[in-house]
């Protein structure tokens, strides 16, 4: 048995936050994730530090929290956050309404902007629309949500905290109607830890509810999911937004090597079941051609998709929901952490332990706005070309991965899932999506004696069909060709059977 003074359930950016500043106030703590960091929406976000501007005319409470963690992300977190400066563009019909009130709310709310004619604009982003009216320059910027869990979970993990991934809550447990503890079933053994703690924090977004009805509770959800799909190259250096009310697939963010574009809002059931419709992967495209028109002869190649842990409201369209947060005392030990944004998850990282820290009676402030996260020295930055120091033993082409990358990643979480590999080290998230690289990892994995040889062919069957599930609905054009030749080299040369 595991004894701890807090239980965080959820390893996405709220929970990792929380383990960092629990552990800068000095307080013992053990985080549980089911899956490796960032499985829920952190990863499948976006991956844009908001400034503010997509939310200030409709919520501008949430826009004032987006530009102050702006500034103070920037500032922290150099290694996760790349400072690309967003655009929003005003297409010819897009009212000039909305404009004029973007512009009033942004002042009121503190947003830096500059109006920028078309060709400043297209001079600055030359695969931009040339019909477009003019542009409105915000200082958005991209975001790598793995990185910045990584990160939050590293000064945990040096600092004494307990962080178990690929271990599932699967039961609260209680005494006298007061939850002292959790049961959780690690993914690979199935083998159950009890982990006993002074309080528990449900911290797992969309499944918040789950884990509230666990303990006998229940909290307020709206449920909204939302698509992307990846280009497969970068189209833009800066963050492109349309200049109209938020509507779909009106965002495009550049991430390192490639543009994700997105999104969609549609009401969600079980987080763990949802799949990107083809229609969305429509949608999304011919919207985000509108702005870039590449984005309709590029190859696209994956989709995924997220839901959006937002506070319950009776607006029809989840676009209409505050992005604000709220922290929920279920009054018998357990705490709940909802809404909110990634860009705002270190601020709800410190109400809640603003919150533990009461009920303990510790009187340390919080100290995550002012101190840089600690472990970025060991990550390479932006951008990817000073990622490799040579060009021997690469494992991953399209992401510049060495061998050395890889092995660190196996070596220092001892991980047995090609998943952990990707998020620490990017391998695999480039055009080829792991087409040449996932089975030289699982070689790796095999040399340094992580898994056994049936056990690679299992785990590399299940990775495939992960990854077919994310690019199915974008299969045409050149992606199908693409997926062809993935498909020869899985099946025709190295001869791996379909799952059964
Ligand atoms: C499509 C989409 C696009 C978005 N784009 C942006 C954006 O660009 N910028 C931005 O700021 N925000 C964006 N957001 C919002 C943002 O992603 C979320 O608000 C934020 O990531 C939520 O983080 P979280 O840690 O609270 O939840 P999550 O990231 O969902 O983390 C919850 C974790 O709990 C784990 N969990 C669940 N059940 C259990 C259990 N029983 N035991 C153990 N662990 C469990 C899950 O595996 C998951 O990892 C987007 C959201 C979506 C869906």
């Amino acid at each position: 048995m595991i004894k701890t003074d807090v239980i965080i359930i959820g390893g996405g950016a709220t929970g990792c936050g929380i383990a960092r500043d629990l552990t800068l106030r000095g307080a013992h703590h053990c985080l549980l994730e089911k899956g490796d960091f960032a499985s829920g929406a952190t990863g499948a976000c976006h991956g844009l530090l908001h400034s503010g501007g997509r939310y200030v005319v409709n919520d501008p409470g949430a826009a004032r929290e987006c530009i102050r963690e702006n500034a103070i992300l920037r500032k922290i977190a150099q290694k996760c956050v790349e400072p690309t400066g967003g655009m929003f563009v005003r297409l010819p019909g897009d009212s000039k309404m909305f404009r004029d009130r973007f512009l009033k709310s942004c002042d009121e709310v503190g947003i830096s902007t500059e109006v920028l004619s078309p060709t400043r604009a297209l001079d600055l982003v030359p695969g931009l629309n040339p019909a477009i009216e003019e542009a409105i320059t915000v200082p958005d910027c991209s975001i790598d949500p793995f990185r910045l869990c990584m990160l939050n979970a590293y000064t945990s993990r040096h600092g004494g905290g307990e962080i178990l991934t690929h271990h599932e809550v699967v039961a609260i447990v209680k005494e006298k109607g007061v939850c002292v503890g959790v049961l959780a079933r690690e993914r690979l053994t199935s083998q159950i830890k009890e982990i006993r703690g002074r309080i528990i924090v449900n911290a797992t977004g969309a499944w918040g509810d789950k884990i509230a009805q666990l303990s006998g509770s229940h909290v307020p959800m709206s449920l909204s999911k939302g698509s992307l799909i990846i280009s497969n190259h970068r189209l833009t250096n800066m963050v492109i937004n349309r200049l109209r009310p938020p509507s779909d697939g009106d965002i495009i963010v550049p991430n390192e090597a490639v543009c994700l574009a997105g999104t969609t809002s549609l009401p969600a059931g079980d987080p763990d079941t949802i799949e990107v419709d083809p229609v969305e992967v429509d949608i999304i495209a011919s919207q985000a051609e509108q702005m870039i028109p590449a984005f309709g002869s590029t190859r696209l190649i994956r989709t995924y998709t997220g839901v959006r842990p937002l506070l319950k409201s009776d607006a029809a369209d989840g676009r209409a929901i505050s992005r604000g947060f709220r922290i929920i005392n279920h009054h018998n030990g357990m705490f709940s952490i909802l809404g909110g944004k990634l860009s705002t998850y270190r601020l709800m990282a410190e109400k809640m332990v603003d919150v533990i820290s009461d009920e303990f009676g510790l009187k340390v402030a919080c100290k995550t706005a002012d101190i840089p996260l600690e472990g970025q020295d060991e990550l390479s930055g932006y951008p990817l070309s000073k990622r490799l120091k040579t060009m021997e033993d690469i494992i991953c082409e399209c992401e510049l991965i060495s061998r050395g990358d890889v092995e660190h990643a196996i070596n220092s979480i001892g991980t047995q899932y090609i998943g952990d590999i990707q998020h620490r080290t990017r391998l695999g998230m480039g055009p080829c999506q792991g087409g040449f690289c996932t089975y030289r990892a699982l070689g790796i994995m095999q040399d340094l004696g992580r898994v056994s040889p049936d056990e690679s062919l299992k785990i590399l069957q299940q990775f495939l069909q992960r990854r077919f599930k994310g690019i199915r609905p974008a299969l045409w054009g050149d992606q199908l060709k693409e997926e062809q030749l993935v498909e020869s080299i899985y099946l025709g040369i190295l001869n791996m059977e379909p799952q059964e």
